[in-house]
């Protein structure tokens, strides 16, 4: 972001003036009519609408280099705040951000997302009511919520489809069911879309395109370019887990097909083939890899290689500069990441991996939750939202 991006020097928008001074371009009403072209009447007036939105806060200048005392321009991240939940399968973590991405109240509670919309919405309401309470005065600032769903979401409506392991799911209208205890705006996406969000956000901010793997119970990717998720046509770009892995069409997959990625090589496929040594969920598969248990060091290194093939197709479709795994199955580590490698780097040309790297996840379970504000605050900030709340002036 520079100057440049202030299209029509001379008729900055509220918008404009508030990115600059986010960005940290302007902190003073002099680099503002430097930077926008605008005269010191004009940016006065978007001065005085932010200020009176309590979005700008004017604070006591510490650079000045003698002369006229020129007080200093800051974003109020206390502004606003955004609630963001993260569903799993089992899990649920709720919070309350501000606009700066900081955490006001988080917690961690188990939710079994089969319930079905109606009574996880509702006990998410509940919740979201709990947290807001945590924020007292600042209560009424509540400006969007966002949440992450553990499927399948149409990017324009925020509706589940087909959602595998969310059954009565399938289209429910997931915004407008908020929205009658919340009148605000409701954004829901893929879970992993917004863990790659989280993670691009805060561990790679200046790093594009970046591919975030979830290997969990199945297997998903969230792709991020430029900050932003790449959805594709619905939504359904990154889908990975279906992918078929050749020499596996023996092995049948939820979806109906054979030899999906996910039905090889997720998390339900390890603990089926550790079955017999005793593992019956994702934990016992790590467990028994970090015990040093050689079975299961072999299957997930083996997973790792059959993902990694998968990615290999990916690094030559859009060359990502980083790779971030992510997910239950992760936290097995070394084994995972080198299986994962080893078949990226033995099947991609040498342009598309120059300079790769493919790593754990920095946010591991925060990934999603910091994602999930990350999408509610950059809508709030948007110029259409905020042009729209302070009063556009052209
Ligand atoms: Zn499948």
């Amino acid at each position: 972001m520079n100057a440049n991006s202030v299209d029509r020097l001379g008729s900055a928008t509220p918008a404009d003036v508030l990115r600059l001074i986010r960005a940290g371009h302007a902190r003073t009403r002099g680099d503002l009519q430097r930077l926008t072209g605008m005269a010191r009447s004009t940016v006065a007036q978007r001065i005085d609408a932010l200020t009176e939105h309590g979005l700008v806060v004017t604070g006591q200048d510490s650079v000045s280099s003698g002369g006229r005392p020129s007080s200093t321009l800051l974003f109020n991240h206390r502004a606003g705040l955004v609630l963001s939940a993260d569903c799993g399968a089992t899990h649920t973590r709720t919070a309350v951000f501000d606009l700066g991405l900081n955490v006001v109240a988080e917690e961690v509670s188990d939710l079994n997302i089969a319930d079905g919309p109606v009574a996880v919405l509702n006990w998410l309401a509940a919740r979201f009511t709990e947290l807001l309470m945590t924020a007292g005065d600042e209560a009424h600032r509540l400006l969007a919520i966002g949440i992450g769903l553990p499927g399948p979401v149409e990017h324009a409506t925020g509706k589940p489809v087909a959602p595998p392991i969310m059954p009565g799911w399938d289209g429910f209208d997931v915004p407008h069911y908020l929205q009658q205890t919340f009148p605000v705006p409701v954004l829901v996406d893929n879970d992993v879309n917004l863990m790659g969000l989280g993670e691009a956000a805060i561990a790679y901010p200046h790093v594009s395109p970046l591919a975030f793997v979830k290997v969990g119970t199945g297997i998903g990717c969230g792709i991020i370019t430029g900050g932003r998720v790449f959805h594709g046509a619905h939504g359904a770009a990154g889908d990975i887990g279906h992918i078929r892995v050749t020499d596996h069409h023996d092995v049948v997959c939820w979806c109906g097909n054979v030899g999906c990625l996910e039905a090889v090589a997720g998390g339900k496929a390890l603990v089926a083939n550790l079955h017999e040594s005793g593992a019956r969920t994702n934990s016992d598969v790590v467990d028994r890899v970090l015990a040093g248990d050689a079975a299961a060091v072999r299957a997930v290194r083996n997973a790792g290689r059959e993902i990694g093939g998968v990615l290999a197709g990916l690094v030559s479709t859009i060359n990502p500069a980083v790779i971030v795994l992510g997910g239950q199955i992760a936290d097995a580590g070394q084994y995972l990441l080198a299986g994962v490698r080893e078949t990226i780097y033995a099947r991609s040309l040498p342009l598309g991996t120059r300079d790769l790297e493919v790593t754990r996840s920095r946010l591991a379970d925060r990934a999603g939750i910091t994602g999930a504000a990350m999408m509610t605050t950059e809508h709030v900030l948007a110029a259409d939202s905020i042009d729209a709340l302070v009063g556009a002036v052209r």
